[in-house]
């Protein structure tokens, strides 16, 4: 009898086991589907609002266009136009966001309270800092709250839905990163958490080498000041000069085959004539940050796996909307309890002018987006390591007190305050030294798969 049982209590776990299995599967696999379809819904919002903001600008010079023989230009049109398209830069990208959570939604992903919580604490921030640090996107008019307070409901409205999607390359305006300083480099941390030893060869190799105590450390850097014109989630990453002839594609101060295809394109969007010499006047207009709307292909690691060569008039990066889903599979074998299913996916808007030409290379704004495809995160703006909940308590409440106090001061419960921890360990230190002497020969970057050790991408597809 006693083996009976043994066997019956055996079987009983395989079974649970088994079930658990086919649970944490169908899981996965919704999760897969909810996370791909949040993110091309993400950047159809993206790719839809650049093309009404192109449309605005269009309208624009037609506008400025007819006024050009009177005595007096008006730009009380305009400047309504500036504030449309600089509102649309921010709303768009947040109703990607709302659809986003309508699209995992449908695929049955529930929402995750700690997303909800982490957008609801970030509300409070734009509600205490951004008034105050920040120069406002758009004037609200006399009267009306302040465009951060508008923006800040636009997030709490979406918050208060709940949220089952979070957004995987959000730019918070607070939340920075600066990859030159160590302790503002997520990249240290896991470096530490995981003993690679290599990241430090590789990026940080007198760190390892003189770092005596917290008192070497480099002062950390200001907070910087900015002018933000983007949402933070699914940012647009455009900008706005004063002056179309800003633009060098656009500037007539030499012959510029350019202006040319700038006016017949305005023209036949905005419906009516543009002359070339609306450039000179100074008005607004949206255009696409040059330091984001690069060449696709100079951002993505050397040695990708390409299938094909990437089209030239397709290879700008530019706006991208990169997406974390976590859903939860409940388990029935005693002592497992809760698992957490994560999945991320980066999709794109594509776009090109007409003659084939890249969506951005006239610098403004303008209608052409036509296409959302599903991108490798590899090739997303995501960072290269998903950050661990925390990051902005950690640099700006944890970091400080570092810096003033010591190790002393790290708060127990923070991922980021544990690794400093360890990193302070001079025997922890004095090991990765030893290490690197012995194998640094095995450190390389990474050159795509199968080149060697250290190779393969940043992520699994
Ligand atoms: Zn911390």
């Amino acid at each position: 009898m006693i083996f009976v049982v043994m066997v019956l209590v055996l079987l009983a776990f395989v079974v649970f086991w088994q079930f658990d299995l086919h649970k944490t599967l169908y899981v996965k696999l919704r999760a897969r589907d909810a996370s791909d379809a949040a993110a091309l819904a993400a950047a159809r919002w993206q790719g839809q609002t650049l093309n009404l903001i192109g449309e605005l600008n269009a309208i624009q010079a037609v506008l400025l266009t007819e006024q050009l023989g009177t005595a007096a230009i008006d730009t009380a049109e305009a400047d309504a136009l500036n504030d449309l398209r600089s509102r649309l830069s921010f709303v768009g990208p947040v109703m990607g966001l709302v659809e986003a959570n309508q699209v995992a939604h449908h695929n049955r992903i529930y929402n995750n309270p700690f997303y909800t919580r982490q957008l609801l604490e970030h509300v409070t921030r734009i509600h205490e800092e951004y008034e105050r640090q920040f120069v406002p996107p758009w004037d609200s008019g006399p009267g009306a709250p302040g465009a951060w307070t508008e923006y800040a409901a636009m997030l709490e409205a979406v918050a208060r839905q709940g949220l089952a999607v979070m957004p995987e390359n959000p730019s918070w305006f607070i939340d920075y990163m600066d990859f030159h300083h160590p302790l503002l480099n997520p990249a240290f941390y896991d470096a530490v958490a995981s003993r690679n030893w290599c990241w430090f060869f590789l990026h940080r190799h007198a760190l390892l080498a003189s770092y005596t105590n917290w008192r070497s450390w480099p002062s950390l850097p200001a907070l910087m000041q900015r002018e933000p014109l983007n949402a933070e989630v699914f940012s647009l990453r455009l900008n706005r000069v004063r002056t179309a002839a800003n633009w060098p594609v656009l500037s007539p101060l030499a012959p510029n085959p350019r202006t040319g295809e700038w006016t017949a394109q305005t023209g036949a969007v905005g419906g009516g004539p543009v002359e070339p010499e609306v450039v000179w006047l100074e008005v607004a207009w949206h255009g696409y940050e040059p330091s984001d709307w690069y060449r696709w292909t100079e951002f993505i690691p050397a040695g990708f796996p390409f299938r094909s060569p990437v089209r030239s008039v397709y290879d700008v990066l530019g706006a991208d909307a990169a997406v974390r889903v976590g859903a939860f599979a409940d388990r029935i074998t005693p002592g497992l309890g809760r698992g957490e299913v994560l999945r991320t996916a980066a999709a794109k808007p594509f776009g090109r002018l007409p003659g084939d030409q890249p969506i951005h290379s006239l610098g403004m704004v303008l209608p052409g987006f036509h296409d959302v495809r599903l991108i490798p995160m590899d090739a997303s703006t995501a960072p290269e390591q998903g950050q661990m909940p925390g990051w902005p308590d950690h640099i700006y409440e944890h970091l400080p007190l570092y810096m003033r106090h010591g190790p002393g001061a790290l708060p127990a419960g923070c991922y980021y305050c544990r690794q400093l921890n360890r990193w302070e360990d001079p025997e922890f230190r004095q090991r990765g030294r030893a290490w690197l002497e012995q194998y640094h020969h095995t450190c390389h970057h990474a050159t795509g798969p199968g080149s060697g050790p250290g190779g393969g991408t940043r992520r699994g597809h």
